[in-house]
Protein backbone atom coordinates (compact mmCIF):
# COMPACT_ATOMS: atom_id res chain seq x y z
CA UNK A 1 0.00 0.00 0.00
CA UNK A 2 2.60 2.34 0.69
CA UNK A 3 5.89 2.58 -1.87
CA UNK A 4 9.01 3.76 -0.46
CA UNK A 5 11.13 5.98 -3.27
CA UNK A 6 14.76 6.45 -3.50
CA UNK A 7 16.28 9.63 -5.06
CA UNK A 8 19.81 9.65 -6.00
CA UNK A 9 20.69 11.84 -2.38
CA UNK A 10 23.68 13.86 -4.34
CA UNK A 11 24.22 16.28 -7.48
CA UNK A 12 26.35 18.54 -8.42
CA UNK A 13 25.26 21.11 -11.19
CA UNK A 14 26.32 23.69 -13.14
CA UNK A 15 28.77 24.80 -16.61
CA UNK A 16 32.26 23.61 -15.96
CA UNK A 17 31.31 21.23 -12.86
CA UNK A 18 33.38 18.62 -14.25
CA UNK A 19 36.14 20.11 -12.67
CA UNK A 20 34.88 19.19 -9.30
CA UNK A 21 35.24 15.29 -9.88
CA UNK A 22 38.84 15.82 -8.24
CA UNK A 23 36.76 16.94 -4.98
CA UNK A 24 34.36 14.81 -4.91
CA UNK A 25 36.66 11.32 -5.45
CA UNK A 26 39.04 12.97 -2.15
CA UNK A 27 36.50 11.19 0.60
CA UNK A 28 36.39 8.27 -1.49
CA UNK A 29 40.26 7.90 -1.86
CA UNK A 30 40.46 8.43 2.05
CA UNK A 31 39.06 4.96 2.50
CA UNK A 32 41.70 3.27 0.13
CA UNK A 33 41.38 1.63 -3.24
CA UNK A 34 41.74 3.23 -7.05
CA UNK A 35 39.13 4.65 -8.58
CA UNK A 36 37.54 3.10 -11.86
CA UNK A 37 35.88 5.00 -14.60
CA UNK A 38 33.87 3.47 -17.58
CA UNK A 39 34.13 6.38 -19.80
CA UNK A 40 31.66 6.40 -23.23
CA UNK A 41 34.35 5.08 -26.19
CA UNK A 42 33.77 8.95 -27.68
CA UNK A 43 36.14 10.36 -25.71
CA UNK A 44 39.16 7.98 -26.09
CA UNK A 45 42.18 10.95 -26.61
CA UNK A 46 39.65 13.55 -25.82
CA UNK A 47 40.48 16.69 -23.29
CA UNK A 48 37.73 15.27 -21.03
CA UNK A 49 40.00 11.99 -20.51
CA UNK A 50 43.14 14.12 -20.05
CA UNK A 51 41.30 16.46 -17.54
CA UNK A 52 40.44 13.26 -15.27
CA UNK A 53 42.37 13.71 -11.74
CA UNK A 54 44.10 10.12 -12.08
CA UNK A 55 45.89 8.70 -9.46
CA UNK A 56 48.33 5.82 -8.96
CA UNK A 57 46.30 2.94 -9.48
CA UNK A 58 42.88 4.31 -10.83
CA UNK A 59 41.74 2.45 -14.65
CA UNK A 60 40.22 4.40 -17.14
CA UNK A 61 38.29 1.70 -19.40
CA UNK A 62 36.73 2.65 -22.59
CA UNK A 63 33.10 1.44 -23.44
CA UNK A 64 32.03 0.53 -26.94
CA UNK A 65 28.23 1.76 -27.37
CA UNK A 66 28.23 1.15 -30.95
CA UNK A 67 25.60 -1.16 -29.05
CA UNK A 68 24.01 -1.62 -26.10
CA UNK A 69 25.15 -3.24 -23.57
CA UNK A 70 24.90 -7.29 -23.00
CA UNK A 71 24.82 -9.34 -19.75
CA UNK A 72 27.87 -10.87 -21.42
CA UNK A 73 29.88 -7.41 -21.38
CA UNK A 74 29.18 -6.45 -17.55
CA UNK A 75 30.29 -10.27 -16.52
CA UNK A 76 33.57 -9.95 -19.08
CA UNK A 77 34.10 -5.87 -17.36
CA UNK A 78 33.64 -7.43 -13.87
CA UNK A 79 35.92 -10.68 -14.37
CA UNK A 80 38.75 -8.46 -15.71
CA UNK A 81 38.28 -5.50 -12.85
CA UNK A 82 38.25 -7.88 -10.22
CA UNK A 83 40.93 -9.93 -11.34
CA UNK A 84 43.14 -6.71 -12.32
CA UNK A 85 42.48 -5.47 -8.25
CA UNK A 86 43.21 -9.34 -6.85
CA UNK A 87 39.99 -9.42 -4.70
CA UNK A 88 40.05 -5.73 -3.52
CA UNK A 89 37.28 -3.33 -4.21
CA UNK A 90 37.37 0.26 -5.88
CA UNK A 91 36.96 3.16 -3.73
CA UNK A 92 34.83 4.54 -6.56
CA UNK A 93 33.23 3.86 -9.51
CA UNK A 94 32.63 6.33 -12.06
CA UNK A 95 30.08 5.86 -15.25
CA UNK A 96 30.54 8.97 -17.78
CA UNK A 97 28.75 8.99 -21.02
CA UNK A 98 25.17 8.85 -21.90
CA UNK A 99 22.45 5.95 -20.97
CA UNK A 100 24.71 2.93 -21.62
CA UNK A 101 27.69 3.67 -20.30
CA UNK A 102 26.24 4.80 -17.40
CA UNK A 103 24.13 1.78 -17.25
CA UNK A 104 27.50 -0.47 -17.67
CA UNK A 105 29.07 1.03 -14.67
CA UNK A 106 25.82 1.08 -12.49
CA UNK A 107 25.81 -2.99 -13.53
CA UNK A 108 29.88 -3.71 -13.11
CA UNK A 109 29.36 -1.98 -9.47
CA UNK A 110 26.91 -5.05 -8.53
CA UNK A 111 28.73 -7.29 -10.08
CA UNK A 112 31.55 -7.00 -7.53
CA UNK A 113 29.70 -7.29 -4.84
CA UNK A 114 27.58 -10.13 -5.63
CA UNK A 115 27.85 -13.71 -6.90
CA UNK A 116 27.30 -15.14 -10.04
CA UNK A 117 26.44 -13.36 -13.25
CA UNK A 118 25.04 -10.13 -14.74
CA UNK A 119 21.66 -12.41 -15.76
CA UNK A 120 20.79 -13.41 -12.27
CA UNK A 121 20.33 -9.93 -11.24
CA UNK A 122 17.96 -9.01 -14.51
CA UNK A 123 14.70 -8.33 -12.48
CA UNK A 124 13.11 -6.67 -9.51
CA UNK A 125 15.36 -6.28 -5.86
CA UNK A 126 17.43 -9.05 -6.69
CA UNK A 127 20.97 -7.90 -5.78
CA UNK A 128 21.90 -8.05 -2.25
CA UNK A 129 25.16 -6.58 -1.51
CA UNK A 130 25.68 -2.78 -1.76
CA UNK A 131 28.25 -2.27 -4.39
CA UNK A 132 31.16 0.08 -4.42
CA UNK A 133 30.68 4.14 -4.21
CA UNK A 134 29.80 5.48 -7.59
CA UNK A 135 30.15 8.58 -9.49
CA UNK A 136 26.96 9.54 -12.87
CA UNK A 137 28.72 11.74 -14.86
CA UNK A 138 26.07 12.14 -17.78
CA UNK A 139 27.62 13.21 -21.24
CA UNK A 140 24.23 12.88 -23.35
CA UNK A 141 20.73 13.62 -21.61
CA UNK A 142 17.33 12.36 -21.94
CA UNK A 143 17.58 8.60 -20.42
CA UNK A 144 17.49 9.50 -16.95
CA UNK A 145 19.92 6.71 -16.72
CA UNK A 146 21.50 9.11 -13.82
CA UNK A 147 18.75 8.80 -11.97
CA UNK A 148 16.98 5.87 -12.31
CA UNK A 149 17.47 2.18 -9.97
CA UNK A 150 17.83 0.33 -13.15
CA UNK A 151 20.82 -0.53 -15.43
CA UNK A 152 19.65 -2.08 -18.98
CA UNK A 153 21.28 -5.21 -20.10
CA UNK A 154 19.93 -6.92 -23.54
CA UNK A 155 20.20 -10.95 -23.03
CA UNK A 156 20.14 -12.09 -26.57
CA UNK A 157 20.12 -16.40 -24.61
CA UNK A 158 16.87 -15.47 -22.91
CA UNK A 159 15.65 -12.78 -25.70
CA UNK A 160 14.73 -9.96 -23.63
CA UNK A 161 15.86 -6.47 -22.25
CA UNK A 162 15.92 -6.23 -18.65
CA UNK A 163 17.73 -4.15 -16.07
CA UNK A 164 18.98 -4.69 -12.72
CA UNK A 165 15.87 -2.57 -10.65
CA UNK A 166 17.20 -1.73 -7.20
CA UNK A 167 17.66 1.08 -4.81
CA UNK A 168 21.52 -0.51 -4.38
CA UNK A 169 21.89 0.05 -8.35
CA UNK A 170 21.33 4.02 -8.35
CA UNK A 171 24.38 6.50 -8.24
CA UNK A 172 25.60 7.72 -4.86
CA UNK A 173 26.32 11.10 -6.48
CA UNK A 174 25.65 12.86 -10.54
CA UNK A 175 27.75 15.38 -11.46
CA UNK A 176 25.82 17.37 -13.73
CA UNK A 177 27.45 19.35 -16.30
CA UNK A 178 26.04 20.79 -19.41
CA UNK A 179 29.05 21.09 -21.43
CA UNK A 180 29.77 17.82 -21.75
CA UNK A 181 27.06 17.46 -24.08
CA UNK A 182 28.61 20.02 -26.72
CA UNK A 183 29.64 17.69 -28.47
CA UNK A 184 26.30 15.71 -28.99
CA UNK A 185 26.09 15.09 -33.02
CA UNK A 186 22.47 17.02 -33.54
CA UNK A 187 20.19 14.19 -34.14
CA UNK A 188 21.72 11.76 -31.32
CA UNK A 189 20.68 14.83 -29.08
CA UNK A 190 17.16 15.17 -30.22
CA UNK A 191 16.82 11.32 -29.87
CA UNK A 192 17.51 10.38 -26.38
CA UNK A 193 16.04 13.62 -25.37
CA UNK A 194 13.19 12.54 -26.71
CA UNK A 195 13.53 9.54 -24.39
CA UNK A 196 12.70 12.16 -21.65
CA UNK A 197 10.02 13.24 -23.37
CA UNK A 198 8.25 10.07 -24.11
CA UNK A 199 8.68 8.74 -20.69
CA UNK A 200 6.86 11.51 -19.13
CA UNK A 201 4.13 11.96 -21.76
CA UNK A 202 3.28 8.36 -21.87
CA UNK A 203 2.84 8.22 -17.72
CA UNK A 204 0.73 11.29 -18.37
CA UNK A 205 -1.19 10.06 -20.84
CA UNK A 206 -1.67 5.96 -18.96
CA UNK A 207 -4.31 4.95 -16.48
CA UNK A 208 -0.75 4.24 -13.66
CA UNK A 209 -0.51 7.60 -11.87
CA UNK A 210 0.82 9.53 -9.12
CA UNK A 211 0.56 12.97 -8.16
CA UNK A 212 4.65 12.90 -7.61
CA UNK A 213 5.15 11.11 -10.87
CA UNK A 214 2.32 13.28 -12.27
CA UNK A 215 4.07 16.39 -11.42
CA UNK A 216 7.70 15.80 -12.11
CA UNK A 217 6.64 14.47 -15.59
CA UNK A 218 4.63 17.72 -16.25
CA UNK A 219 7.80 19.89 -15.44
CA UNK A 220 10.18 17.70 -17.58
CA UNK A 221 7.90 18.25 -20.63
CA UNK A 222 7.55 21.54 -19.75
CA UNK A 223 11.29 21.77 -20.58
CA UNK A 224 11.49 19.85 -22.92
CA UNK A 225 9.10 22.29 -25.18
CA UNK A 226 11.15 24.78 -24.08
CA UNK A 227 14.41 22.98 -25.40
CA UNK A 228 12.99 21.82 -28.83
CA UNK A 229 9.81 24.37 -29.67
CA UNK A 230 9.53 27.19 -27.77
CA UNK A 231 13.33 28.97 -27.59
CA UNK A 232 15.73 29.12 -30.64
CA UNK A 233 18.59 26.45 -31.34
CA UNK A 234 17.94 22.77 -28.72
CA UNK A 235 21.44 23.43 -28.31
CA UNK A 236 22.27 26.76 -27.35
CA UNK A 237 24.31 27.36 -23.90
CA UNK A 238 20.51 27.41 -21.92
CA UNK A 239 19.05 24.11 -23.36
CA UNK A 240 21.93 22.29 -22.84
CA UNK A 241 21.50 22.72 -19.03
CA UNK A 242 18.13 22.48 -19.38
CA UNK A 243 18.32 19.55 -21.38
CA UNK A 244 20.41 17.58 -18.62
CA UNK A 245 18.01 18.65 -15.98
CA UNK A 246 14.87 17.28 -17.41
CA UNK A 247 16.77 14.58 -18.15
CA UNK A 248 17.73 13.79 -14.12
CA UNK A 249 13.82 15.17 -13.49
CA UNK A 250 12.18 12.78 -16.28
CA UNK A 251 14.27 9.84 -15.11
CA UNK A 252 12.74 10.12 -11.83
CA UNK A 253 9.14 10.32 -13.23
CA UNK A 254 9.90 6.93 -15.80
CA UNK A 255 8.92 3.86 -15.19
CA UNK A 256 5.04 3.88 -16.69
CA UNK A 257 5.48 3.80 -20.10
CA UNK A 258 2.79 3.33 -22.27
CA UNK A 259 2.77 2.42 -26.39
CA UNK A 260 5.68 4.02 -27.48
CA UNK A 261 8.00 2.02 -25.37
CA UNK A 262 6.91 -1.34 -26.43
CA UNK A 263 7.28 -0.73 -30.19
CA UNK A 264 10.98 0.83 -29.86
CA UNK A 265 11.44 -2.59 -28.12
CA UNK A 266 10.34 -4.53 -30.66
CA UNK A 267 12.65 -2.05 -32.83
CA UNK A 268 16.20 -2.35 -30.42
CA UNK A 269 15.72 -6.10 -30.05
CA UNK A 270 14.86 -7.08 -33.54
CA UNK A 271 16.11 -4.34 -35.75
CA UNK A 272 19.05 -2.98 -33.24
CA UNK A 273 17.84 0.69 -33.94
CA UNK A 274 19.18 2.41 -30.48
CA UNK A 275 16.53 3.42 -27.97
CA UNK A 276 16.27 6.81 -28.54
CA UNK A 277 15.65 6.78 -32.14
CA UNK A 278 13.54 3.65 -32.11
CA UNK A 279 11.17 5.64 -29.64
CA UNK A 280 11.15 8.55 -32.63
CA UNK A 281 10.10 5.85 -35.29
CA UNK A 282 7.31 4.57 -32.57
CA UNK A 283 5.60 8.02 -31.96
CA UNK A 284 5.87 8.75 -35.64
CA UNK A 285 3.19 6.29 -36.51
CA UNK A 286 1.05 6.61 -33.53
CA UNK A 287 -0.57 9.86 -34.21
CA UNK A 288 -3.72 8.61 -33.66
CA UNK A 289 -3.26 7.18 -30.00
CA UNK A 290 -1.31 10.40 -29.06
CA UNK A 291 -2.46 13.27 -31.37
CA UNK A 292 -1.22 16.50 -29.17
CA UNK A 293 2.44 14.73 -28.42
CA UNK A 294 2.80 13.62 -32.23
CA UNK A 295 1.93 16.78 -33.31
CA UNK A 296 4.77 18.09 -30.98
CA UNK A 297 7.24 15.79 -32.01
CA UNK A 298 6.48 16.96 -35.75
CA UNK A 299 7.10 20.47 -35.28
CA UNK A 300 10.20 20.22 -33.11
CA UNK A 301 11.97 17.79 -35.25
CA UNK A 302 10.87 20.59 -38.47
CA UNK A 303 12.35 23.47 -35.92
CA UNK A 304 15.56 21.26 -34.88
CA UNK A 305 16.23 20.41 -38.66
CA UNK A 306 16.45 16.81 -37.53
CA UNK A 307 15.02 14.38 -39.82
CA UNK A 308 14.14 10.71 -39.53
CA UNK A 309 14.58 8.67 -42.70
CA UNK A 310 11.16 6.78 -43.82
CA UNK A 311 11.19 2.94 -44.47
CA UNK A 312 12.44 1.35 -41.62
CA UNK A 313 10.84 -1.69 -42.20
CA UNK A 314 10.06 -1.94 -45.85
CA UNK A 315 10.74 -4.88 -47.58
CA UNK A 316 11.46 -7.23 -44.28
CA UNK A 317 10.85 -10.88 -44.74
CA UNK A 318 7.23 -11.75 -43.15
CA UNK A 319 9.37 -13.62 -40.35
CA UNK A 320 11.21 -10.81 -39.40
CA UNK A 321 7.79 -9.09 -39.14
CA UNK A 322 6.26 -11.30 -37.23
CA UNK A 323 9.54 -10.86 -34.73
CA UNK A 324 8.63 -7.03 -34.35
CA UNK A 325 5.10 -7.47 -33.26
CA UNK A 326 6.37 -10.32 -30.75
CA UNK A 327 8.84 -8.04 -29.61
CA UNK A 328 6.11 -5.49 -29.27
CA UNK A 329 3.04 -6.97 -27.91
CA UNK A 330 5.13 -9.31 -25.23
CA UNK A 331 5.15 -5.62 -23.27
CA UNK A 332 1.75 -6.49 -21.23
CA UNK A 333 2.41 -4.24 -18.38
CA UNK A 334 2.49 -0.66 -20.57
CA UNK A 335 0.10 -1.44 -23.02
CA UNK A 336 -2.09 -2.08 -20.39
CA UNK A 337 -0.97 0.58 -18.45
CA UNK A 338 -2.25 2.66 -21.89
CA UNK A 339 -4.96 0.76 -23.27
CA UNK A 340 -6.45 -1.39 -20.78
CA UNK A 341 -6.25 -5.33 -20.03
CA UNK A 342 -7.66 -5.69 -23.80
CA UNK A 343 -5.07 -3.91 -25.46
CA UNK A 344 -4.92 -6.31 -27.72
CA UNK A 345 -8.42 -5.88 -29.20
CA UNK A 346 -7.35 -2.38 -30.44
CA UNK A 347 -3.55 -3.59 -31.04
CA UNK A 348 -4.34 -6.30 -33.21
CA UNK A 349 -1.59 -8.05 -35.12
CA UNK A 350 -2.58 -6.35 -38.52
CA UNK A 351 -2.60 -2.88 -36.92
CA UNK A 352 0.49 -3.76 -35.17
CA UNK A 353 2.66 -4.87 -38.50
CA UNK A 354 0.65 -1.87 -40.12
CA UNK A 355 2.33 0.50 -37.88
CA UNK A 356 6.33 -1.17 -38.56
CA UNK A 357 5.05 -0.80 -42.46
CA UNK A 358 4.39 3.11 -41.96
CA UNK A 359 7.67 3.92 -40.74
P1 LIG B 1 24.24 5.93 -25.73
O1 LIG B 1 24.78 5.97 -24.36
O2 LIG B 1 24.06 4.62 -26.38
O3 LIG B 1 25.16 6.85 -26.67
C1 LIG B 1 24.76 7.12 -28.01
C2 LIG B 1 25.90 7.67 -28.81
O4 LIG B 1 26.25 8.97 -28.36
C3 LIG B 1 27.16 6.83 -28.72
O5 LIG B 1 27.68 6.69 -30.02
C4 LIG B 1 28.10 7.66 -27.87
O6 LIG B 1 29.45 7.44 -28.22
C5 LIG B 1 27.66 9.06 -28.21
N1 LIG B 1 27.97 10.08 -27.21
C6 LIG B 1 27.67 10.08 -25.88
N2 LIG B 1 28.05 11.25 -25.31
C7 LIG B 1 28.63 11.99 -26.30
C8 LIG B 1 29.21 13.29 -26.34
N3 LIG B 1 29.24 14.08 -25.27
N4 LIG B 1 29.69 13.73 -27.53
C9 LIG B 1 29.63 12.95 -28.64
N5 LIG B 1 29.08 11.73 -28.66
C10 LIG B 1 28.58 11.26 -27.50
O7 LIG B 1 22.84 6.69 -25.86
P2 LIG B 1 21.67 7.06 -24.88
O8 LIG B 1 20.52 7.34 -25.75
O9 LIG B 1 22.07 8.07 -23.89
O10 LIG B 1 21.44 5.73 -24.05
C11 LIG B 1 20.77 4.62 -24.58
C12 LIG B 1 20.93 3.50 -23.59
O11 LIG B 1 20.32 3.87 -22.35
C13 LIG B 1 20.30 2.21 -24.01
O12 LIG B 1 21.19 1.15 -23.74
C14 LIG B 1 19.06 2.11 -23.15
O13 LIG B 1 18.66 0.77 -22.90
C15 LIG B 1 19.52 2.79 -21.89
N6 LIG B 1 18.47 3.35 -21.05
C16 LIG B 1 18.62 3.22 -19.71
C17 LIG B 1 17.67 3.72 -18.85
C18 LIG B 1 17.83 3.56 -17.36
O14 LIG B 1 16.99 4.01 -16.60
N7 LIG B 1 18.89 2.94 -16.90
C19 LIG B 1 16.55 4.41 -19.35
C20 LIG B 1 16.42 4.54 -20.73
C21 LIG B 1 17.41 4.02 -21.58
ZN1 LIG C 1 13.20 5.17 -22.70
Amino acid sequence: MFKTTKNVPFYTLGRGAFAQMGDLLAPRRKEGGPVVFYVDHYFEGKAEVRKLPLEKGDQVIFVDTRHEPAVEDIDAYAAALKASLNGKLPACLVGMGGGATLDVAKAVGNMLTNPGKAEDYQGWDLVKNAPPYKIGVPTLAGTGAEGSRTCVLTNARKRLKMGMNSDLTMYDHLLLDPELTRSVPRDQYLFTGMDTFMHCMESLCGSYRNVIIDTLSKTAITLCEDIFLRSGDMMEDENLEKMMIASYIGGMAAGNTGIVHPISAGLGVVLHVPHGKANCYALSVLGEFYPKEYDQFQAMLAKQNVTLPKGLCRDLPEETMQMLYEGSIVHEKPLTNALGPDFKKILTREKVLDLFKQM
